[in-house]
């Protein structure tokens, strides 16, 4: 089984539901009924050495920092203010102490940065390596929260900031190249302390105009083609308008690989995906602007099903391929550095 059809699997096996309970397993997070206008937003991620992170090279304070980062980034993708943390961690016996406290001095001081509080969680010994798993609780007004199921045929797909970078970073980092070139220190760092971005997350929500929206974490080919299927259409992307690709030339030149593969199935970038109608381009632009964010627009919604890349060639033609689910899946690669 791959990690959609596990997924799948489990939720087909989960039984009745709740009355409080507005969407389970399928978005960024869970809904639930908080009062007669709010809700809860309830997300889970783990971050497990040698699969998320490999602690040779990934600072702890960057790496406690990333845990909430990672989590909150699914509140925010909803519209939701992340609220509560509950963070449960797997330690090995003699585990470094100055490291641990370094992990959870930048853990903590991310909470605070996103104005949440760490408010529980288990403490565990691990016969593996370092394991962390962070329970966040958002809140939202339940009229604005944004699903994943919304996108209609026609509207423009967007995404915030740069694709690619994380993967870029994460591969210069694993293979250690070129550590002294200050050039690529943004992409290392786009792997090791990724921003969430929660601020713009909820403006566009509360903006009214956005159809449907989910964080990228598995990269653009997986998340669209989930964002798709929620929403029963299909999406057209263009390879030419990915933001941040022509950056990352010299460092895929160095690397031997391809930034358009980063960019589609690098996963980690931990930006926005969503849906809009096309008239409400410069509104959405203002929107970001007003949150120090840049947005792009990569394709469109179609009637059909599946993401299909379109790419120029050099004579002027184009050549279409189908990339849906070609992002990180846990049970197709394995590792990271
Ligand atoms: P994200 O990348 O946004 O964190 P995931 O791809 O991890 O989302 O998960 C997709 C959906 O499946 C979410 O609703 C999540 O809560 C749910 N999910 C993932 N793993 C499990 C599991 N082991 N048991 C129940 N639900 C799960
Ligand atoms: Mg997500």
């Amino acid at each position: 089984m791959n990690e959609l059809q596990i997924i799948e699997y489990i939720a087909g096996q989960a039984g009745p539901t709740d009355a409080q309970l507005i969407k389970g397993i399928g978005d960024d997070c869970a809904v639930i009924r908080k009062d007669g206008t709010r809700v809860w937003l309830l997300t889970m991620d783990t971050l497990i050495e040698s699969v998320h992170f490999n602690s040779s090279f990934h600072p702890p304070e960057k790496l406690g920092r990333k845990a909430v980062s990672v989590n909150v980034s699914d509140v925010g993708a909803m519209g939701g203010k992340p609220v509560f943390v509950l963070l449960s961690a797997g330690l090995p016996h003699g585990f470094d102490e100055a490291w641990f406290r370094a992990f959870t001095r930048g853990l903590t001081d991310a909470c605070r940065e996103y104005g949440c509080c760490l408010i529980g969680g288990d403490t565990v010994a691990s016969p593996g390596g370092l394991s962390f798993t962070l329970t966040v609780i958002g809140e939202a007004e339940a009229d604005q929260v944004v699903y994943r199921s919304g996108a209609r045929p026609g509207d423009t797909v967007w995404v915030s900031g740069e694709l690619g970078l994380a993967a870029a970073g994460l591969e210069l980092l694993s293979a250690g190249l070129a550590p002294d070139n200050r050039a690529f220190d943004h992409f290392r760092e786009k792997h090791l302390n990724p921003q969430a971005r929660v601020t713009l997350g909820r403006q566009l929500a509360a903006s009214g105009l956005v159809h449907a929206m989910m964080d990228l974490s598995d990269g653009l080919a997986t998340d669209l083609a989930h964002l798709c299927k929620q929403s029963g259409v299909g999406a057209l992307l263009h390879a030419k308008d990915f933001p941040g690709v022509a950056t990352l030339a010299a460092a895929a030149e160095l690397a031997g690989s391809d930034p358009l593969r980063w960019a589609i199935s690098g996963g980690e970038d931990y930006e926005l995906l969503f849906t809009a109608d096309p008239g409400d381009r410069d509104h959405l632009i203002r929107i970001a602007e007003q949150c120090g964010q840049s947005i792009s627009p990569v394709g469109t919604i179609g009637t059909g099903a599946g993401v299909t890349l379109i790419q120029k060639r050099i004579d002027g033609t184009s050549s279409e391929m189908a990339v849906a689910y070609q992002g990180f899946d846990h049970f197709r690669k394995q590792t990271v550095g």
